[in-house]
């Protein structure tokens, strides 16, 4: 990347959904694009784009894109192929002219929600003056009738933000406003930033290493997609009140994976025992004792019977049944004993 300090790097362009990365094509700064179908009236990054859409499982859905992509042509393309496409944009060239000296002439001037359209080879190119004038490309919106906006509770930006003035003028002392904004502005806002999400999501647990060779880093990249895609798809299945977090899933994993591990499986136990557990004495006072409806196992006293029997210690034994627990972390827990203090403990041993 430009800003980095190496020289050397791939760039992995991807198409993702709710974080779930569908396909993706690498490029290094040796070898530029992998191989791809080229097509004349498109750019290498255009064509990119379009080898991307096309990989998708289905038609008739809409793209969101980053600015870096998108050019009128490449639109007009994906229409063509029957996808949907929508991004903000820089001024550049084939954009309409008058609509980027909006941007640059007219910023701090024009009143909010001032809305400017022009079509270009069918697609539409627009201006919307917000915090700061947007700049937009769609093949699938207009912006010529009533409906083609929608009201929309907005939070009015803070003082210090460039157009202080025409904001304040809108939203006068509210904090939230009921505003009308162009659908256009809404699905951008709403749908915008799957692979922004996949990059979040990979970025908290990294397996990067480290190495000499310049491949691994892809290795690496792809065992991360590999786990993040396959979190998204749980979290999209599942139908449990209480789903895994990402940590609790990460290490579910790997306890799955290596499951010949005694390990592996203690640790799998302690996952199981649920993530609201006292990480943070601060935060003690959120627990309280609390009768329950119904007399339920001890949660404690059945993960140390599971991790005893996981150890072969032979220990027998019933868990205890108890109608009181913890409130906050929602489990049964033994009135009597220390149940409560080692079940809220962060250092839980096997
Ligand atoms: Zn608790
Ligand atoms: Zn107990």
């Amino acid at each position: 990347m430009p800003k980095k300090p190496i020289k050397q790097g791939y760039k992995i362009y991807g198409i993702a959904d709710h974080g779930y990365i569908y396909n993706w094509m690498w490029s290094s700064r040796e070898k530029g694009y992998q191989d791809m179908v080229l097509r004349p009236t498109l750019t290498p990054t255009g064509c990119l784009v379009r080898s991307l859409a096309l990989s998708l499982p289905r038609r008739f859905v809409t793209i969101y894109l980053d600015n870096y992509f998108i050019s009128v042509p490449l639109f007009v393309e994906l229409r063509a192929c029957n996808f949907g496409a929508v991004s903000t944009t820089r001024p550049y060239k084939e954009f309409p002219q008058y609509l980027a000296e909006l941007k640059n002439r007219f910023a701090l001037k024009l009143e909010w929600n001032t809305l400017l359209a022009a079509v270009v080879q069918g697609i539409l190119c627009l201006a919307w003056q917000d915090n700061n004038i947007v700049l937009g490309l769609s093949n699938i919106h207009i912006v010529d009738k009533a409906e083609d906006f929608r009201e929309k509770a907005r939070r009015r930006p803070v003082k210090t933000s460039i157009n202080g003035r025409i904001i304040r003028k809108v939203f006068g002392s509210d904090y939230v406003k009921d505003l009308q904004i162009p659908y256009f502005i809404d699905d951008y806002n709403q749908y915008m930033g799957g692979v922004d999400l996949a990059n979040q999501f990979r970025e908290v647990y990294e397996t990067h290493k480290p190495t000499f060779r310049n491949w691994w880093p892809l290795l690496y990249w792809l065992i991360d997609v590999a786990c993040i895609n396959a979190y998204r798809l749980y979290r999209l299945s599942i139908v449990s009140q209480r789903p895994l977090t990402h940590l609790q899933f990460r290490t579910e994993l790997y306890c799955k994976l290596l499951s010949y591990s005694e390990k592996a499986k203690l640790q799998s136990l302690r996952v199981q025992l649920g993530g609201k557990r006292v990480f943070n004495p601060d935060v003690l006072h959120l627990h309280y004792w609390k009768k329950r409806p119904k007399q339920g196992t001890c949660a404690w006293c059945s993960y140390r019977l599971k991790c005893e029997k996981l150890l072969n210690r032979g220990i027998k034994g019933v868990a205890k049944r108890s109608v009181t627990g913890c409130s906050f972390c929602d489990v049964p827990l033994c009135r009597e004993g220390d149940c409560w203090t080692r079940y809220h403990s962060n250092d839980v041993p096997y």
